[in-house]
């Protein structure tokens, strides 16, 4: 017998029959002597369409009401469930995240949790509840609902697996497992019987939305066992992230692709070529709370130089408006902007003993007359930015080249 959180992701619950499917998957766990905590999102689009709603009456929400809104689609979800548990014949109760007392920071929109209160669900338990808890949310120290982060669902449940120390954390969604890059992208894409914690880190800040970075993050502080499942069908064992690398003599040096098309890029003409030019560019769009990714600072020349950084595209106007401002100050020439690009990366462990992947990269892009507009690597990734239109050619090109179509 062991003690399973299970996350539904929203087309997992996107209609009540597909929320009796989930209730009857729930009943042969339970069948089988376990313990479940279930962890849904919304219905799908339905978050969506509530931030639509906000974005309707005020064109920049006041984040703390937008959460109030926001967090409601997953309200609706535990409720859907734990009918259909009892509908099973299983004892079945629903929380929020504030109920539980998912306690949070107060930031609004990309909260972090801070600690889950178990007591209750321990209760639960052991009473014989299957425990239902809303995702994508928690509440602060003055009881202010927020949410996690578009995905967050993921985080509530691997941060409950944490605080229960929870056998293994299950991720049920719309693909069967992680693969070498999104199968939607790139049909022959293959999946993954494991993949390490340090690339799916990788991958999920690259972009790919299987897993919410933080999840992966939490995972791998807590040791939580965890595990990519599709909720579509009953076979298969997904995808485990695992702490281990394949110790295989033939380690592939590529595990998978990622891509991200939330991009934008800013880019500050003839800045004076002076000490503290760049914090004093950044400090402010920091400030603004905006997460700035690669950043590019030409060689000076006659006194001046330019300055270019990604930001998420959903910052863009927010990020022109703060260095509208810094111009002045610092006597910059212009802004000039960018916001149909996309950020297409490799990753894998196996890069670290392998020199050359880069260039292999640059190569195969060239050859399809894919111009790279920024470059960045680290020890087990390589990325670079290009225009939006060459996306899908770019990661299918990249993917053929470093052989993921190939069977191991
Ligand atoms: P959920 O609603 O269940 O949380 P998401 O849409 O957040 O589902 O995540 C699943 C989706 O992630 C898949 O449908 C797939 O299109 C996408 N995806 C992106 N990259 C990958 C990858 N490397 N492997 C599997 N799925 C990926
Ligand atoms: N419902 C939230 C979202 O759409 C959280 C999640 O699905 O994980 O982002
Ligand atoms: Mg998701």
């Amino acid at each position: 017998m062991a003690l399973i959180v299970q996350k539904f992701g929203g087309t997992s619950v996107g209609s009540t029959e597909r929320i009796k499917n989930v209730a009857k998957r729930v009943a042969r766990w339970r069948a089988q002597g376990h313990d479940i905590i279930v962890v849904p999102s919304a219905m799908s689009g339905e978050t969506n369409r509530l931030i639509g709603l906000a974005r309707e009456i005020a064109a920049e929400p006041d984040l703390r009401e937008l959460d109030v809104i926001a967090s409601t689609g997953e309200q609706v979800t535990i409720g859907l469930l734990a009918l259909a548990m009892h509908a099973e014949g299983l004892k079945a109760k629903s929380y929020t995240g504030a109920q539980v007392r998912v306690l949070t920071d107060s930031t609004f929109s990309k909260a972090r949790i801070l600690q889950i209160d178990d007591a209750r669900i321990r209760a639960d338990l052991e009473q014989g509840f299957v425990v239902v808890v809303a995702g994508f949310q928690g509440a602060d120290a003055d009881g202010n609902i927020t949410t996690l982060g578009r995905g967050g669902s993921d985080t509530s449940a691997v941060a409950l697996a944490a605080a229960l120390g929870a056998d293994e954390c299950q991720i049920y969604t719309d693909v069967d497992g992680v693969y070498t890059t999104d199968p939607r992208v790139v049909p022959e894409a293959r999946k993954l019987d494991t993949i390490t914690f340090e690339e799916m880190l990788e991958m999920a800040s690259l972009g790919s939305k299987v897993l919410q970075i933080r999840s992966v993050e939490f995972a791998g502080k807590y040791k939580v066992k965890l595990r990519v499942l599709s909720s579509f069908e009953d076979e298969g064992e997904g995808t485990l992230i695992t702490v281990e690398e394949d110790k295989r003599m033939e380690q592939p040096i590529i595990s998978g692709i990622a891509f991200s098309r939330d991009e934008a890029k800013l880019t500050v003409l003839g800045v004076p070529d002076r000490p503290g030019i760049a914090y004093q560019i950044l400090g402010p769009v920091a400030d603004a709370n905006i997460d700035i990714d690669m950043i590019i600072q030409n060689v000076g020349r006659d006194g001046t130089t330019d300055f270019s950084f990604t930001v998420n595209r959903a910052d863009y106007n927010k990020t022109l408006g703060v260095l509208e401002t810094v111009k002045g100050h610092i006597g910059a020439r212009e802004i000039v902007g960018d916001k149909h690009i996309c950020k297409v990366s490799a990753v894998g462990v196996g890069m670290r003993s392998h020199p050359g992947v880069a260039s292999s990269m640059f190569r195969a892009l060239a050859e399809e007359g894919i111009n790279l507009k920024m470059i960045s690597t680290s020890e087990i990734k390589i990325s670079v930015v290009i225009d939006e239109k060459y996306l899908e050619l770019a990661v299918r090109t990249l993917h053929k080249t470093f052989d993921l179509d190939k069977a191991e």
